[in-house]
């Protein structure tokens, strides 16, 4: 049986997990198994629209550990019910909580895991591909024991609903949990700044600014692009570190996975670190003053010049082009 770890929040399951759970039915297909359960751990606010979520991603079996003692996050606890369910692979999606949790099953069986997994590479024996150094290369990881545990990058595979949905059962259980799976957990949670990192990684068009922009007083044009394109706009860690815009819009490794159809880079050097969270978009456009840029070099397009130039004559096009279009419309 292939068991996905299905994190949970006021919207039912997480997208990350939708995209697991296709991932774990690519895995079933290839080792000839259609045995996709699922375990929720803790409280569920909208226990129904989880159900559904399941339903359409083709679960057999949702097993549901409550209880007081998962009220709250507690990796072990968690990997105690997991093991309760005794799954012959376990996955989960790539987050904090996801690599933590199933860290601790392989520890406990002393088995093999591989963390952001992006596809797999055969079967016998299991053999994947990982991202490895934020997502710059990839290696090839052969995993042997039981269970098999891996984490699946995030982005690895578009969340897909299954050819047939499923009626699955919710089995309620308490896990028996022993002193050592308690002695850690969440005893207190603090609301941080809004952090809502949902506009960029959904987003199909993304302006990226860099330090080449030149301080926080200076993404008026940027956000003009931004808004001429219906985009969103998304920076480099230097702009968040310098304080010049908030960190939900930083891309890369420490912050959103993008993958629009069109990225466009401005004044951004492309550091392994970001390029790791913006080499998913279909279309790269970088805008920079030095030809060697390894985001100039890299891109699908560049335009090596002043961002302050550059951006302001794009944007001047793209009205004249929509006046244009409303004059031919009317025509
Ligand atoms: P710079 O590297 O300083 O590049 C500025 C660019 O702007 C240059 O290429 C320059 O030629 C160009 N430029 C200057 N003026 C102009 C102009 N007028 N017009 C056009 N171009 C101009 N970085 C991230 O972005 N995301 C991450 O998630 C991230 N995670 C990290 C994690 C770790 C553990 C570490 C160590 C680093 C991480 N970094 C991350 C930082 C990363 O290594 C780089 O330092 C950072 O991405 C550089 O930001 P930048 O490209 O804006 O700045």
């Amino acid at each position: 049986m292939i068991l996905v770890v299905v994190e949970t929040g006021a919207d039912g399951a997480t997208i990350t997990s939708l995209e697991t759970l296709t991932f774990a039915r690519l895995l079933g297909a290839q080792l000839g198994t259609q045995n996709v359960a699922a375990l929720v751990p803790g409280t569920v606010d909208d226990a129904t629209t989880v159900r559904e979520q399941l339903a359409a991603q083709g679960v057999e079996t949702i097993h549901h550990a409550g209880g007081q003692r998962m009220e709250r996050y507690c990796a072990a606890a968690w990997a105690a019910a997991i093991e309760s369910v005794a799954p012959d692979y376990v996955l989960a999606a790539g987050t904090p909580r996801g690599s933590e949790v199933l860290a601790h099953v392989a520890a406990r069986a002393g088995s093999s895991m591989a963390a952001n997994v992006v596809d797999i590479v055969s079967t016998n024996p299991l053999t994947v591909s990982r991202q490895v150094m934020g997502g710059a290369v990839y290696e090839e990881m052969r995993l042997e024991g039981r269970p098999t545990v891996i984490t699946v990058a995030g982005h690895a595979v578009e969340p897909a609903d299954a050819d047939r949905t499923s009626d699955p059962a919710w089995q309620d259980f308490e896990p028996e949990l022993g002193e050592a799976d308690l002695v850690t957990a969440v005893v207190r949670v603090e609301e941080g700044e809004a952090d809502d990192t949902s506009a960029l990684t959904g987003a199909r068009v993304v302006v990226g600014a860099g330090r080449g922009v030149g301080g926080a007083d200076e993404f008026e044009e940027l956000l003009e692009l931004t808004n001429l394109l219906g985009g969103t706009l998304g920076v480099s860690r230097v702009v968040t570190s310098l304080g010049w815009r908030p960190h939900h819009e930083q891309i890369g490794q420490t912050g959103s996975r993008i993958s629009p159809d069109v990225y466009i880079a401005c004044g951004i050097s492309g550091a392994v670190q970001h390029w790791a969270g913006c080499q998913s978009a279909k279309t790269i456009v970088a805008i920079n003053t030095d030809a060697d840029a390894p985001m100039v070099t890299k891109a699908d397009y560049a335009i090596v010049g002043d961002l302050h130039e550059v951006v302001p004559a794009i944007s001047e096009e793209l009205r004249r082009r929509a006046g244009l279009g409303a004059a031919t419309g009317r025509g």
